[in-house]
């Protein structure tokens, strides 16, 4: 989209750059989700994840529209799952917070990467590194246009602190990383009470643009506002649970009813329960 200020009060705006196609590539580990966005004049691709044969299916697909435009790769944050697939990225413009950045410069998401990869004896595809990242989301709400392309940031810094959503303004599309997944309870990696800012700040969000699609880090994406609420909803009632010191047999039952009937949630929770009394 482009716009030209003619005036005090007046904007011509030209829609130009259509979105051609947005596929969401969903590996069977752990249902995360990567998001790639294509158009006339460049791609995005969002956390390119997991197994070397999916990495190397989100890239042939990215290649197939074989018109060397640019590509753009947006990592939401720097959770190993979530930066895993970068090395086939290595030409595409790199996007991420400064926190982003600064959680790469600790070397621990690349330990967790080489550490999964010898787990389960995968033959390592590359030099196990850090994606290179070219441009820095310094603010919250901080607007880019790219290739015509417009994307705002949002900071969401309770699971993780370097943790941001992007917003598609003309596509109506928002990317969440790992908020409001219909499978995983929220997981309080950096702070509960931001945490609960975080959903709150998504609330604003969903509330006050108009949504075609929300994509969670994890999981089954929402095209309704409504579902969006409710998960919301959902997760508020769960940090009050967790916060409340409620016995493991009605988080059980929340999970269930709410979530999946995972057992694994249950540990989520024990960390969550460590990061909250700790804090
Ligand atoms: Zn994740």
């Amino acid at each position: 989209m482009n716009s030209f200020y003619i005036g005090k009060y007046f904007t011509i705006t030209l829609s130009y750059f259509m979105l051609r196609e947005h596929k969401i590539f969903q590996s069977e580990l752990y249902q995360t989700n990567c998001s790639v966005l294509v158009y006339d004049e460049c791609k995005i691709v969002i956390d390119p994840n997991w197994l070397p044969s999916e990495v190397k299916n989100i890239r042939t697909f990215v290649d197939q529209t074989h018109d060397n435009t640019p590509i753009f790769c947006i990592y939401t944050h720097a959770d190993y799952d979530h930066i895993i697939g970068s090395y086939l990225f290595d030409d595409a413009i790199g996007i991420a917070s400064q926190q982003c950045v600064s959680r790469g410069k600790s070397s621990v998401p690349q330990s967790d990467i080489q550490d999964f990869y010898n787990t389960f004896y995968i033959n390592i595809p590359t030099a196990v590194d850090f994606p290179k990242i070219d441009i820095i989301i310094k603010n919250s709400e901080q607007t880019l246009l790219l290739e015509g392309v417009q994307m705002q940031f949002y900071f969401l810094p309770g699971h993780t602190i370097d943790s941001i959503s992007v917003y598609f303004p003309e596509e109506e599309i928002l990317i969440l990383g790992d908020y409001l997944s219909d499978i995983e309870c929220p997981w309080i990696d950096n702070n509960f009470e931001l945490y609960r800012m975080s959903l709150m700040e998504i609330e604003k969000i969903i509330l006050n643009h108009p949504l075609k699609c929300i994509v969670p880090g994890h999981g089954r994406k929402m095209t309704h506002q409504s579902e969006a609420l409710w998960r919301i909803e959902r997760d508020l009632q769960y940090l009050e649970i967790l916060e409340s010191k409620a016995e493991p047999d009605e988080i059980v039952d929340f999970f269930n009813k709410n979530y999946s009937p995972n057992p694994k949630l249950l540990e989520i929770h024990h960390l969550n329960e460590k990061k909250l009394y700790k804090n």
